[in-house]
């Protein structure tokens, strides 16, 4: 067997430590490329959303490199995510691919099947083989958390534009690279230091909260590098989901639910208050909690024709008129150009800056 699995920000650290650690050869999908966007749009429905589009991309060009098997995660609820395998499957075999997709349904549905798929795709590794392999991904997916977060916290205040997502780059790689789970924690106390070592102290321009789409939000490629683009103009960025939520949210039982989750959905229930698919309700629970946490604006990052996004893109304007913060949706597919990206978002942290301006509150610079 030879594994890969979805591409999605640099959640292809943890997925690789898991498998080789259990001793399954792993053919990591190369990073999202035009042609992967151009093979996935090729070949996927057109008002599929971009994530699946990707998806596809990558799956084609890892079996290009030789894999057979994939491995992603299933879902629930009212949004399209419960059959992206399905739909993933008949497109691949269509093409003429027949990789063996294997679908990590989340415990909700039953453990036996869950434990079933994790047998199929670590074969016949011992249990304490597998809890080592756990350990080390579980510390990896943290330390990309948190070196990320580093990124975000120093990148307005760089001595050298680049420097920070430079920093941010080898520390990922170290992370990659170390093979123990003390080896990722002295790793990631370096990366610290090297991080924060680019910047110097500042005030930031405005402070910006991410609310939207967990793909979106955590693929730099498919959000046309949004975070960097923004702490490059001296803003601040923030967002609550991060990759271990993810994992914590959709492959493990609701006790292990991460900690802010409980909040957000409570933050948004004057607004929205059910279940809407994907990662909605955050987004309305997510808006409201910035602007009481006294955030200029917030920016909601969608997959054009998200669903769950799509009801809250409707709800976030009546946040917006209780709360008087403003909200930018960025829908994002295939066609999404650099150059029109880049004028929104100066235009929207150029309002921000005034608005606080107007308020009394100091504008920070670059
Ligand atoms: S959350 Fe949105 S992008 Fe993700 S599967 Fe559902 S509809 Fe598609």
């Amino acid at each position: 067997m030879r594994l890969t699995f979805p591409r999605m920000g640099n959640s292809h650290i943890p997925f690789k430590a898991l498998f080789e650690t259990a001793g399954v050869e792993v053919v990591t999908p190369p990073p999202s490329t035009r042609r992967t966007v151009n093979l996935g749009s090729r070949y996927a429905p057109e008002f599929a959303c971009f994530p699946l589009k990707l998806n596809i991309g990558n799956f084609i060009e890892a079996a290009e490199l030789g894999a057979d098997t994939v491995v992603m995660a299933g879902g629930i609820g009212p949004c399209r995510f419960g059959y992206y395998a399905q739909v993933q499957d008949a497109i691949l075999r269509d093409i003429g691919r027949h990789l063996d997709l294997v679908v990590l349904e989340p415990p909700c549905l039953g453990w036996a099947g869950l434990l079933r798929q994790v047998k199929k795709v670590t074969g016949g590794c011992g249990a304490g083989t597998l809890l080592k392999a756990i350990r080390l991904a579980w510390a990896k997916c943290c330390a990309v958390d948190e070196v990320e977060r580093l990124g975000r916290e120093a990148r307005p205040f760089e001595r050298v534009t680049g420097s920070v997502t430079a920093a941010v780059d080898r520390a990922l790689q170290m992370i990659d690279s170390a093979s123990t789970v003390a080896g990722v924690k002295s790793v990631l106390g370096k990366s610290s230091d090297m991080i924060l070592g680019c910047s110097r102290p500042g005030a930031p321009r405005v402070r910006i909260g991410i609310v939207g789409e967990i793909f979106m939000i955590l693929d730099g490629f498919s959000n046309l590098e949004m975070e960097r683009r923004l702490g490059e103009m001296g803003v601040y960025v923030h967002r609550f989901l991060s990759m271990s939520d993810w994992v914590r949210s959709n492959l493990l039982p609701k006790s292990f639910a991460p900690p802010g989750e409980k909040d957000l959905i409570e933050g948004a229930k004057p607004w929205l208050n059910h279940f809407v698919g994907g990662h909605g309700v955050e987004s309305v629970g997510g808006a409201a909690t910035y602007a009481r946490m006294g955030f200029d604006g917030v920016i909601q990052i969608m997959p054009f024709t998200c669903m769950p996004e799509i009801v809250a893109e409707s709800v976030l304007r009546n946040v917006t008129r209780d709360l008087d913060v403003p909200v930018l949706t960025v829908s994002l597919d295939e066609h999404t150009g650099e150059a029109g990206l880049q004028t929104r978002l100066e235009a929207f942290v150029d309002l921000l800056s005034r608005k606080r301006a107007l308020h009394g509150r100091g504008v920070g610079s670059r």
